[in-house]
């Protein structure tokens, strides 16, 4: 099954089986909650039906949410399993079903629609979820012995609906794992594969921190698509599946490498494809690089997605080409029309971005080059925040780029001293403001920028800097 079927086979299983009302993937712009940056789990934005705040057109609610988690960012290419972009295929009762259809039908679904061998599955429960343990042991084939209790199966994210949870695992082969004795579910490495997580939302989480009872109990799980996908292919990791390996091919194709020979490539190769997916949709979603918030979250992907293609040897625009192989990926796909219809428009801020941090991406790269010499020939273990700041400031350097590429050579990022550097700027500009000094800032509303040069680009936007001094 492709990517695109799998996604198909289970919204069609819990809509036409069980009754469910499918539902578009909702935007990865939250709504009304302030808590959220971007949209990371596919009951975010159902939350509301949930506490009961809203009505939900139907009790039962199917979705394949398109999902952000910027948390997981340096996990990308190093695990098989995580990406920054990905959907959450999910289930979602309000008040209606509980975890006695919940479990089964996930078992149903697993072992018959999708055909995944019985004995290689395992899950996890709250340690006294007795409920749920009886009615896992009662499925059809259930491996009594593949229920582990653990402490922390519990879900939540931030204020709202919350609860005790239980994880489907599968176990993809001794020689997946890392060899350590006391290798089991729960492990980090990627023999055990988490693939769905069943939650049974009976909690509203308080601003304070406390909970209280919901009116009523509910469902709400989440399956991820691409995880599902490499279970499915028998592929090794998430990458190798058809929704992200044409972004691999076509990245390798232009760097002149080949996936597969060089493990530190393959990161490379593995962070372009992610993040390409990530940039496009959130693009689609109507969000613009900036420094601040999402825009920030963007701007930080597309940067450091623009590094790895120079890591890999890649010196031209190549992004707008790896946009391409996404939009095939889901051309044809229900949800993703729009990504298809607003191609040309992603790839156009896309390609002023890139021609942005070109333009100073060399010359930042030399000066950090140069900076990390030094620290390690005086012996010191963090860069200065300064030069972390004056990258950020002059270079466009995201500060989470520098900590990495400072991580690479063994170093650590001075975070206080360029958040000390930041407030002083920040000070300086508003002490001007304070003093009626007039700062000059030209007026760029009037001038399409694509159609300045890189140079012209770079100039522009030095020129705001300076004038604001
Ligand atoms: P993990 O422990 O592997 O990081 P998780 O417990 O954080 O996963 P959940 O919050 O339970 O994940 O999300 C539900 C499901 O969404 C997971 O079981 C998984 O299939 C999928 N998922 C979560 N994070 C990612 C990610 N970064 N990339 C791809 N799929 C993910
Ligand atoms: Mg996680
Ligand atoms: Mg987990
Ligand atoms: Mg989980």
């Amino acid at each position: 099954m492709s990517g695109n079927e799998l996604r198909e086979a289970y919204l069609q299983f819990f809509a036409e089986k069980k009754g469910h009302l499918r539902l578009p993937s909702f935007s990865l712009i939250p709504q009304d909650d302030p808590t959220l940056l971007l949209i990371g789990a596919g009951m975010a934005p159902l939350k509301p039906f949930f506490t009961g705040k809203m009505k939900p057109p139907r009790t039962r609610v199917t979705t394949s949410q398109r999902c952000v988690r910027t948390g997981d960012i340096e996990n990308v290419g190093r695990t098989a399993r995580h990406q920054t972009f990905f959907e959450m295929l999910g289930n979602f009762s309000f008040g209606d079903y509980f975890k006695g259809e919940a479990i089964p039908w996930a078992w149903e679904f697993l072992t018959e629609v999708v055909e995944l061998p019985k004995d290689k599955l395992w899950v996890t429960v709250y340690p006294d979820d007795d409920e749920a343990i009886e009615i896992w042991k009662s499925q059809p084939g259930f491996p009594q012995d593949h229920i582990v209790k653990m402490e922390d199966n519990f879900w939540e994210i931030g204020p709202g609906p919350c609860g005790p949870d239980s994880e489907i695992y599968i176990d993809l082969g001794e020689e997946r794992g890392c060899g350590s004795p006391d290798c089991a579910v729960g492990c980090d490495c990627d023999r055990y594969l988490e693939i769905w997580n069943l939650v049974f939302t009976q909690y509203d989480k308080q601003e304070d921190g406390s909970y209280k009872n919901l009116a009523h109990k509910n469902i709400d799980t989440g399956c991820g698509l691409e995880r599902l996908a490499s279970v499915v292919q028998e592929k090794k990791t998430n990458f190798e599946t058809d929704l992200l390996y044409p972004i691999i091919e076509y990245a390798a194709g232009v760097a002149g490498v080949t996936y597969g020979e060089d493990a530190e490539k393959d990161i490379s190769l593995k962070v372009i494809a992610d993040h390409a997916r990530s940039m496009a949709i959130m693009i689609m979603d109507g969000i613009l690089p900036s420094n601040e918030g999402r825009g920030y979250v963007l701007r930080r992907i597309l940067r450091r997605a623009i590094r790895h293609g120079r890591m890999l040897g890649i010196k031209d625009k190549f992004l707008e080409g790896a946009v391409n192989a996404a939009v095939e990926i889901y051309r044809g796909a229900k949800d993703f029309e729009e990504l298809v219809n607003k191609a040309d428009y992603i790839k156009k801020v896309i390609s002023l971005e890139e021609d942005r941090f070109a333009a100073t991406l060399n010359q930042g790269m030399e000066l950090l080059g140069a900076e990390i010499e030094k620290v390690k020939a005086a012996g010191k273990t963090a860069l200065d925040g300064e030069v972390t700041f004056r990258l950020y400031d002059t270079f466009g350097f995201p500060w989470e780029l520098t900590e990495e590429i400072l991580h690479e050579n063994g170093l650590e990022l001075d975070k206080e001293g360029f958040d000390k550097a930041m407030d002083e700027q920040r000070t300086r500009a508003r002490n001007a403001r304070a003093e009626n000094t007039r700062v000059a800032v030209p007026d760029l509303s009037s001038i399409d920028v694509s159609k300045l040069t890189v140079d012209e680009q770079a100039t522009a936007g030095k020129v705001v800097a300076i004038w604001q001094d």
